[in-house]
């Protein structure tokens, strides 16, 4: 028999057959899971189900969620807290044993994973296999990390010889792990991968949207060995995840969202009547500058990656371009062009770029940002609704590309979530950047140059977190754990430190400075 294809980044390619052929057993059984009944385990009184729909198809049931009652959100808590001394208090390398216990599992589910990934929020395959892949990189990179700095446990100077002292990082107990829907298995996954590992115990709300993936990445996490009452699994929407933020047993929170919810959640943080540490991943508004010197190919492939990879709904998207007034006509010509060859298509199909916008609140808001864009602007390339129109039964709108604006119109300063990016000219890079940086948001940002200074430049001035230079594979997009630590600056993060970054870890951590005289 044939080995199993194992993805890996190297092997996510669209010309790899092998890929295609396991991806697509993949779906198999991953059709096999839809419909599943979602609920806290041993909820006995959950809410009324929700159905969740593909977006790219609402006659496909991706799975019935039942939201977390009130008992079963007390009783998670409860557990996880019971749970967290016994998990705390093993080795480190007991811990990381089963941490890359769970990263191996998820590699070898990853084509069935991705595929209901693809099913559940519309990614086409490479995104979603590499979303599946990305997450049980994250478990592993993090393992890496706990052994590259020997479990945080290090001897200091003593200044007597009588003194023994030692740093040593400890956890804060339960950690809640607020997910989105963009991301369902890798953005569940990396946070819990973190908090567990560092000896928290978990407690995992996933978006609706995301639910099921996120359920099967749950079970990996019992499979693979985390003890049942170390992570827990409460499902539903935005009441379930205020119960769960604002709970008194809850010691730390990881969340991924909007700009809004994150600051009201770090608001929130110290009702307690002490600190309560919060990662909180924000919102982007993602500036790409165009210099007269740069490959206008390049430029315009990069962008149209970053903002319509996944319909634009990727934190990381590139959604406002600046180009030196000298090459505008041109760029803008030829970003239109790329932005015409993305033909929005099912994505479980082979050759799909673009599949559907998550849900018709996507298309809404896509259909007020075109009309605004047609009042105040010109719509270059796309701007048509198709959900709806013959072939398109779920929420698929076009690659839209917008330009002759204002620079300081309101499609420069809010994020969208669907595939649209707005373009204009600046009379000087300094100009650019001085509109890059003028939003409160700061997550990624992309530069296309041919000219070193100017490149040394964009590095010293961004105000962004993830940033990139001449990338056509993606203007602002596609960060990978342990290569692009992922995180964003002013508004769009709270903690400084990035995702599958050097740093990550330590924010899970709390130090306790031990001095002892014999
Ligand atoms: N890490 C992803 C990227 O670099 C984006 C994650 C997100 O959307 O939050 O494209």
């Amino acid at each position: 028999m044939a080995e199993k294809f194992r993805v890996t980044y190297a092997t996510l390619t669209a010309d790899n057959e092998d890929m295609h052929v396991a991806y697509e057993a993949g779906i198999e059984t991953a059709r096999g899971w839809l419909g599943a009944e979602i609920a806290a385990p041993g909820d006995d009184s959950p809410g009324d189900p929700v159905e969740v729909t593909s977006p790219a198809d609402p006659a496909v049931v991706i799975a019935r969620v039942r939201a977390a009652s009130p008992a079963a959100i007390e009783k998670a808590m409860e557990d996880a807290r019971a749970a967290a001394p016994e998990w705390a208090g093993r080795s480190w390398q007991d811990r990381m044993a089963v941490i890359r216990k769970v990263g191996d599992l998820i590699s070898e589910y990853s084509n069935e994973l991705a595929a209901l990934v693809t099913m559940e929020v519309g990614k086409n395959r490479l995104e979603a296999l590499g979303d599946v892949e990305e997450a049980a990189v994250f478990f592993r990179y993090y393992a890496d990390q706990m052994e590259a700095n020997e479990g945080y446990d290090r001897p200091m100077d003593s200044l007597t010889a009588a003194e023994k002292t030692r740093s040593v990082l400890k956890p804060h107990g339960v950690w809640a792990v607020i997910a989105p829907f963009n991301f369902p298995a890798a953005l569940a996954a990396g946070p819990a991968a973190a908090a567990l590992l560092t000896g928290n115990t978990v407690v995992l709300k996933p978006s609706v949207q995301g639910s099921h993936t996120a359920w099967r990445i749950y079970q990996i996490l019992l499979k693979a060995g985390v003890p049942e009452g170390a992570v827990q699994f409460l499902p539903g929407g935005d009441e379930v995840g205020k119960a769960v933020v604002g709970h008194r047993e809850v010691d730390g929170i990881t969340f991924t969202g909007s700009y809004a919810v994150g600051m009201s959640i770090l608001r929130d943080s110290t009702a307690a009547g002490y600190p309560k540490p919060v990662v909180a991943e924000m919102g982007g508004k993602n500036p790409t500058i165009v210099a007269a010197s740069a490959d206008l190919d390049k430029a315009a492939q990069g962008v149209a990656r970053s903002a319509f990879g996944f319909s634009g709904q990727k934190c990381s998207a590139c959604s406002r371009v600046y180009v030196d007034a000298s090459v505008h006509d041109e760029f803008l010509a030829k970003l239109a062009a790329k932005a015409e060859e993305v033909t929005p298509a099912d994505p479980l199909e082979r050759d799909t770029f673009m599949g559907p916008v998550i849900d018709a609140d996507a298309v809404a808001r896509f259909e007020k940002a075109v009309n605004h864009a047609r009042e105040s602007g010109r719509v270059v390339a796309g701007g048509e609704v198709l959900q709806g129109t013959d072939g398109f039964p779920g929420h698929y709108v076009q690659a839209t590309v917008v330009g002759n604006l204002r620079s300081d119109d309101w499609l420069f300063a809010e994020e969208l979530f669907v595939p649209f990016v707005a373009v204009t000219a600046v009379d000087s890079l300094d100009e650019a950047m001085a509109r890059a940086n003028e939003t409160p948001l700061g997550l990624t940002a992309g530069f296309f140059s041919g000219d070193d200074a100017e490149i040394d430049w964009f590095l010293d001035t961004i105000h962004a977190g993830v940033v990139y230079v001449n990338r056509p594979a993606g203007a602002t997009t596609g960060a990978w754990p342990g290569v692009q630590p992922f995180g964003g600056w002013k508004g769009s993060g709270s903690s400084g430190k990035a995702g599958g970054g050097l740093y990550y870890l330590g924010l899970y951590l709390r130090e306790q400075s031990q001095s002892v005289v014999s």
